[in-house]
């Protein structure tokens, strides 16, 4: 367990609200963007990405710290606190000039401990908060990791933001959610919030409020959402990035204030492990049926007869010792086997019907 403090303080069970651009453009669009989401007057924290770490250097790497200049301003103009992505000691020295005081770390930065304990070095007996943003590979013990080295150095103001993973599977969404990951990391720290970041997993707004629903669904402490001004404008992430005013039609919808049930929680987190222990078992399962018929094919080849009892008798033995292993009943396992095998034979006589 780690010791930790709210990033900013809320009325019980009520979930944190951050908004703003992916990142800051220009003065004009920050304020711009701003002072329409002040207006609305419901979010907790404003993000600004400054500077922009990106796959290709040709890309928008944000304008630095020119808008710590606009974020100052809006600081003290909307009575709003913002937040930004820092990478290095150096982002942090400049940032605290200031006076920003909330952070995250990058799902690109969350992967390599020596970046995270630099920065976590650097901000040791300082009163800033700082939210973790999983990092982009589905290894959970990276993201624990990096929460270990900013509290071991006393930082206690943390939370962790969920944006998804990269898989070789990612469906229609930018970034896989692997919803299992998050509720791990809530049942082995239930201490730390996590916010769920839609925008990053979505990629492309159609998808946000689907995605953010889920998240709320199963429990998330908040979100953190792209709202652009003219998203259509943007330098980065315009597919993903709300205008002001979608982004107040999808918490309306949303009804973001209210706290769930948590014994239906506990059921949606249950069942989200169950579909996503059911698409393993799918997977697992066509990638035997490929191998059954490569072996098909081979044995065709070769003219080599199809059932060979010998085989079988060792494919249930070692499934026996396996069963063993792992306290899965026997009879039942023989069950499922006998289908497997049939289900083989099937696809290799198919194969071997096949003209050569
Ligand atoms: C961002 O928040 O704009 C960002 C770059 O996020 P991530 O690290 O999740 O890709
Ligand atoms: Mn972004």
């Amino acid at each position: 367990m780690f010791v930790v403090h709210p990033i900013i303080q809320k009325k019980k069970n009520q979930r944190l609200l951050i908004a703003g651009p992916c990142g800051a453009e220009s003065e004009e669009q920050v304020f711009a963007t701003a002072a329409a989401l002040h207006q609305q007057g419901n979010i907790d924290l404003f993000r600004c990405g400054i500077w922009k770490p990106r796959s290709s250097p040709k890309s928008f790497e944000g304008v630095g710290e020119n808008a710590l200049v606009w974020l100052q301003e809006i600081q003290k103009k909307y009575q709003i606190q913002s937040c930004i992505e820092i990478v290095s000691p150096q982002h942090l020295e400049i940032a605290l000039r200031y006076n920003i005081t909330h952070f995250w770390i990058g799902a690109r930065t969350t992967v390599n401990p020596f970046l995270v304990q630099g920065i976590a070095d650097a901000v040791a007996g300082t009163d800033i908060s700082i939210m973790i943003k999983n990092p982009i590979a589905p290894d959970i013990n990276l993201w624990i990791g990096a929460f270990e080295r900013f509290a071991k150095l006393g930082i206690t103001k943390m939370a962790a933001i969920h944006r998804g993973f990269l898989t070789s599977e990612t469906g229609v969404y930018r970034n896989n959610p692997l919803w299992k990951i998050p509720i791990e990391l809530k049942r082995l720290h239930p201490e730390i919030p996590i916010f769920c970041d839609p925008s990053h997993i979505a990629g492309d707004k159609k998808y946000i409020y689907e995605i953010a629903q889920k998240a709320l669904f199963l429990g998330t402490d908040g979100l953190m959402i792209e709202v652009h001004q003219t998203p259509e404008n943007s330098l980065s992430d315009k597919n993903q990035q709300l205008t002001p005013n979608e982004f107040a039609q999808l918490i309306h919808s949303l009804n973001i204030s209210t706290a769930t049930n948590t014994q239906d929680t506990l059921l949606q987190q249950y069942r989200e492990i169950i579909d996503e222990l059911d698409k393993e078992i799918c997977l697992i399962l066509s990638k035997r049926f490929e191998a059954v018929k490569q072996i098909a094919n081979y044995k065709k080849e070769k003219n080599i007869s199809l059932s060979q009892i010998d085989r079988w008798k060792q494919v249930m033995e070692n499934i026996y010792k396996e069963c063993e292993n792992k306290h899965i009943d026997i009879s039942f396992m023989k069950k499922i086997m006998e289908l497997l095998h049939e289900e083989s034979i099937r696809i290799q006589e198919n194969i071997t019907k096949e003209k050569i």
